[in-house]
């Protein structure tokens, strides 16, 4: 048994026979050609049949996965219609006598190089595609059929290894004949792991996999991103287990998918998933919730070595909010200190880090820093339904404050010619100030959602982090629930809106209490829509 890490671009599990996947290579020869003219029309009817192919997988992408991540297919469109891409290939064409693969497969390389050295996350992912392009031609040049897909002629379903997938490859391939795919290459913001996170097919990428596989018996765990290669009989014991529990979610599914969560007497209930990033938003539309109520953006900072950079974040909000194709998407600007550490931040050692450097704190603290998040957020809100919501809130000026430099970044921003969407301004009530203060905070914003956790912790002087205190810590303590209720009830007041995004809003034994109370959002983990959901629909 052999276990290999690699990165989870969409969770799940499967066990089965692997097939490997190696592309056949096209190689390209350099020939000297006579009639240059003739060369250049062999190239532009290859690049015609190549758009044409790319509208039609564009067409079957729309109808699989959505207009908005079919949207790669249209960029490789465009790609082929560059100037500059083409200028190149005709000017090697004509200038070094060449024949039009040779110029492609060279004018590809380039490009591609050029993309990859980049210093930006998005553009450095566009270097796959100009090869993917540019492959696409040479194979309409030497007369490749491409209508066959890499999964036509197989009876059986099975987890395919490949060094790396395009996404026409993986737009093409059967689903009912693909268990997962495991990419030695790739990553997980690729266009590729996108498509399969909608198509809903566990994927792994980057995965140090240097062995023959090719027929092998193996399991793909998703959630924690690893392939076990001829796993024993315990092992898949354990993981026939973890699948019968999923099969009863999915059956749960089936059930509840594309129903209203309303309750019996006609409320309806706006039921959000909480994410901590882009590889999390396959299970959000997987579980059917209707939005993200919580984005988790920290997590972006703690994944990486550096502070992300503008266009860094812009990618990720930009790629969640098309993702969700209109759902609402709330994001949580940073919210680091306490227990996320993260050391290029330098926030220093504090006695009682929970009460500490945190949150909202630092970003007014670093105006720069919460400036660069903002921007990025701002942006990403012409492509989707994005709303900003700040964590860890105590007073009024904070709020204002926050505020005042949203308008600021906005300015910015059409000075500038960057177009921003309309975005819905809110806070977190995870402080018991934040709770009573909520008549004033409420007139300042668009909505409330609540972090039971924190306000867990502060309302009864719990460390949240401290096992010892568990018999202390009681998560349906009647203090926080009456906080709950005031908090809706000055939202109501003030005609906002209220939710909980803290881990009580999946507590099921309380979804018929927060509705008395007059809930309006639950935003929850998203395995647990479903079970709210069910819940939801049985309440009064
Ligand atoms: C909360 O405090 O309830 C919350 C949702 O935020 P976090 O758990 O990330 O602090
Ligand atoms: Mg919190």
């Amino acid at each position: 048994m052999i276990t290999v890490k690699g990165k989870a671009a969409f969770g799940g599990i499967v066990i089965g026979k692997v097939k490997e996947f190696s592309k056949e290579k096209n190689v390209v020869r350099r020939t000297k050609i006579t009639d240059v003219q003739a060369e250049y029309t062999r190239f532009e009817q290859a690049r015609e049949i190549a758009i044409e192919q790319l509208g039609k997988l564009y067409d079957k992408a729309v109808k699989e996965v959505g207009e908005a991540n079919a949207a790669i297919f249209e960029v490789h469109q465009m790609m082929l219609e560059d100037d500059d891409y083409l200028d190149s290939v005709k000017n090697m064409i004509e200038t070094q006598m060449v024949n039009a693969e040779f110029a492609v497969a060279t004018t590809g390389d380039n490009f591609a190089s050029i993309f990859s050295e980049m210093d930006d996350d998005y553009m450095k992912e566009r270097a796959a595609d100009v090869k993917d392009i540019s492959e696409r031609v040479i194979r309409v040049l030497s007369g490749v059929d491409e209508s066959k897909s890499l999964t036509e002629s197989e009876e059986e379903a099975f987890i395919i290894v490949a060094d790396d997938l395009a996404p026409s490859e993986t737009i093409q391939l059967d689903r009912s004949k693909v268990l997962a795919f495991v990419t030695r290459q790739g990553s997980t913001n690729s266009h590729t792991a996108i498509l399969a996170r909608t198509m809903n097919i566990p994927a792994l990428v980057c995965t140090k996999l240097d062995y023959d596989v090719d027929g092998r018996l193996a399991v793909v765990d998703g959630n924690s991103g690893k392939i076990i290669l001829d796993p024993d009989d315990e092992t898949i014991a354990s993981y026939e287990k973890l699948l019968k529990e999923e099969k009863e979610r999915k059956e749960l599914l089936l059930r509840l998918k594309g129903k209203k969560t309303v309750t019996k007497s006609g409320k309806e209930i706006k039921l959000y998933a909480n994410i901590g990033g882009v590889k999390d938003v396959g299970s959000v539309l997987q579980n059917d919730a209707a939005g993200i109520g919580l984005f988790r953006s920290e997590f972006l900072y703690l994944q990486s070595d550096t502070y992300p950079t503008e266009d860094e974040q812009f990618a990720a909000y930009k790629t969640v909010a098309e993702m969700m194709a209109g759902k609402k998407v709330i994001i949580r600007t940073l919210d680091i200190g306490a227990d996320k550490q993260i050391d290029y931040f330098d926030l220093g050692k504090e006695e009682n880090p929970a009460l500490g450097y945190r949150a909202v704190r630092i970003c007014l603290d670093r105006p720069d820093v919460f400036k660069t998040q903002l921007r990025a957020l701002y942006r990403a809100s012409a492509y989707g339904n994005i709303a900003i919501m700040i964590p860890m809130i105590i007073s009024l000026w904070e709020v204002q404050k926050a505020k005042e430099l949203a308008e600021i970044v906005k300015t910015e921003l059409k000075k500038e010619g960057l177009p921003y969407g309309e975005v819905e301004f809110g806070i977190m009530i995870e402080t018991p100030a934040a709770v009573m203060m909520a008549d004033e905070l409420a007139k300042e914003v668009d909505f409330f959602s609540i972090g039971t956790n924190d306000l867990t912790q502060y309302t009864l002087a719990i460390d949240r982090q401290n096992a010892k205190l568990d018999m202390f810590y009681d998560s349906h303590h009647p203090a926080v629930l009456r906080m709950i209720q005031m908090v809706i009830d000055s939202a109501h007041r003030n005609g906002i809106w209220a939710g909980i995004c803290g881990e009580l809003g999946a507590d099921t034994t309380l979804t018929e209490t927060f509705i008395k109370m007059g809930i309006d959002e639950l935003s929850v983990s998203p395995a647990m829509v479903l079970p709210v959901r069910d819940k939801v629909l049985g309440t009064e």
